[in-house]
């Protein structure tokens, strides 16, 4: 179970807590989900990114 630390109050709680058992905020859980759509977002850009390469290629090549 990963530790991380709260964004309010800066003391650890763990990553899976739904809040921060110290003053009960649930920033950290909003900046997980922020950081997991961002990561979605650039890898659905980088399979974009590939598939047009390789159509590109794959005309160059007829
Ligand atoms: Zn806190």
């Amino acid at each position: 179970m990963a530790l991380i630390n709260c964004p309010d109050c800066g003391k650890e709680l763990a990553e899976s807590a739904k809040n921060c058992p110290h003053c009960g905020s649930m920033k950290h859980l909003q900046k997980g989900k922020l950081l997991a759509c961002g990561c979605m977002i650039v890898l659905a850009l980088l399979v974009w990114a590939f598939s047009a390469f390789m159509e590109y290629r794959w005309r160059q090549g007829n």
